[in-house]
């Protein structure tokens, strides 16, 4: 019999292949990115039930077949985010949460912050409420930069070094935060509030519950430069994050 081998994954994207088959990839804190083969389980539900659809948690057991792929022979579930009739809005999030961590989690790469951000922004989608997917959006962003190595320091004032409890600016996305001390004049100012919620997020990835920051210029501004980060690591071309800034137009 061939070797079995077991694994911890999310899974974050389902490829039907051939008749019946899907190409599942997932996620996982010790082996990066893993494409399995479940065969036939687009011809039968019962074959992996509940242990493959798309935001799941599973732990799944593989064998090296002859091709390529590794075939999953079977599943089990740990967590399944969004399982309960998501809103439009929920489910917008969580796509483009498993689109990002798509772009970044590489095979056979190790990347226990990348998992965790993951998970925990499966878990801020979950409970996002309609109209308000703007903080959520911007904290899973901010959260992944930071699970990528590229956010810059939001914990203090880029020129001084010293706290921006009073708020700051944000200026030039890659250098981060300037204080109340360092402002240049006429720069639009953020409040505390957005600074402090910056900061966290960029410490560890933002859990729920996330309480939504009032829609302001700051908040665009905030939103502006985190936007330019992202597209030095990321396509412009996301699916799903053309989807999410659709919603977000009826937003306030
Ligand atoms: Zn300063």
């Amino acid at each position: 019999m061939p070797p079995r081998h077991r694994l911890d994954g999310i899974v974050i994207r389902q490829q039907p292949i051939a008749e019946a088959d899907l190409i599942v990839s997932l996620v996982s804190a010790e082996e990066g990115r893993v494409d399995v083969l479940a065969r036939g389980a687009r011809k039968s539900t019962k074959r992996f039930a509940g242990g493959i659809a798309l935001f799941s948690a599973i732990s799944a057991v593989t064998e090296q077949g002859r091709g390529h792929l590794p075939t999953l022979v079977e599943s089990s579930l740990h967590a399944a985010f969004l399982h309960a009739a998501p809103s439009y809005g929920q489910l917008a999030l969580a796509s483009y949460v498993v689109e990002l961590a798509g772009c970044a989690a590489q095979p056979s790469h190790a990347d226990p912050a990348l998992f965790t951000w993951l998970r925990a922004s499966l878990a801020l989608a979950e409970t996002a409420m309609e109209q308000q997917l703007r903080t959520p959006r911007l904290a899973i962003e901010i959260g992944f930069l930071q699970a990528l190595g590229v956010c810059p320091d939001l914990q203090a004032c880029s020129q001084c070094g010293q706290d921006t409890a009073a708020g700051g600016t944000w200026q030039d996305a890659d250098a981060g935060l300037v204080c109340t001390r360092c402002l240049r004049p006429h720069a639009e100012t953020l409040p505390p509030g957005l600074v402090r919620a910056l900061a966290l997020w960029s410490l560890a990835p933002a859990e729920p519950p996330v309480d939504a920051l009032p829609a302001s210029a700051a908040l665009r501004v905030a939103e502006q430069r985190v936007a330019r980060l992202l597209g030095q690591v990321v396509p412009e071309t996301l699916r799903s994050a053309q989807a999410l800034r659709d919603l977000l137009r009826f937003e306030a």
